[in-house]
């Protein structure tokens, strides 16, 4: 058993966007919850104070997790802020790297949604943030080989359109999501979008 078993660094009720998951019942809320700890020590970490320490915190049972997962408003149960393997981001601006990895997504031949991250300075890497000209490069050119591409940490590039005919069909700023999508179709073109609760 984990020494930090048990012990909740965070908790709270975030929209499904911050996950982020943008093709997952938008415009909805999930309680997320964080332990202490992270089996990898990025030097980017900007959770360093809890992925990168062992503390005591809340003591939880799993079953009183489960209860405040069904809390009004909230979706489920979502582990994020420390875990890797349900949340990751991507810190890559080599364009090369950003066009060998879209092709092999593209040739997975399955739906699904890129997030690309801006990296910011944070714990012990002071490097410069990626340039936004440079974020909006990979942007495009992931966007040649996958459908669904987003950006994260900067404004802009965080809206879903379709595929198809180009209709912005979730518009999302800040906390605010307009859900254009009508039961799982582009309201312009009736082209069938992947995810759930669309
Ligand atoms: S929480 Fe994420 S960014 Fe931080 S050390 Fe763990 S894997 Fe790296």
């Amino acid at each position: 058993m984990p020494l930090n078993y048990g012990e909740v660094a965070a908790w709270h009720l975030d929209p499904i966007e911050k996950k982020p998951l943008f093709h997952f019942y938008p415009g909805s809320w999930i309680f997320s919850v964080a332990g202490y700890g992270c089996n990898l020590s990025c030097t980017f970490c900007q959770n360093h104070e809890i992925s990168q320490s062992c503390q005591q915190g809340t003591r939880v049972t799993p079953a009183r997790l489960a209860e405040l997962a069904q809390t009004k408003d909230s979706l489920g149960l979502c582990f994020t802020y420390s875990e890797p393997s349900t949340w990751f981001e991507m810190a890559n601006d080599k364009t090369e790297e950003i066009r060998e990895l879209s092709q092999w997504l593209r040739k997975l031949n399955t739906p699904l949604a890129w997030h690309l991250s801006r990296y910011f300075p944070a714990y012990k890497l002071d490097l410069p943030p990626t340039e936004k000209e440079s974020l909006l490069k990979l942007w495009k050119l992931a966007q040649e080989e996958v459908e669904y591409v987003y950006l994260g940490n900067v404004s802009g590039g965080d809206s879903t359109y379709c595929p198809h005919c180009g209709k912005e069909v979730i518009i999302r700023e800040n906390a605010r999501i307009l859900n254009l999508v009508q039961d799982g179709h582009c309201p312009e073109c009736d082209y069938k979008f992947f995810g759930v609760g669309l």
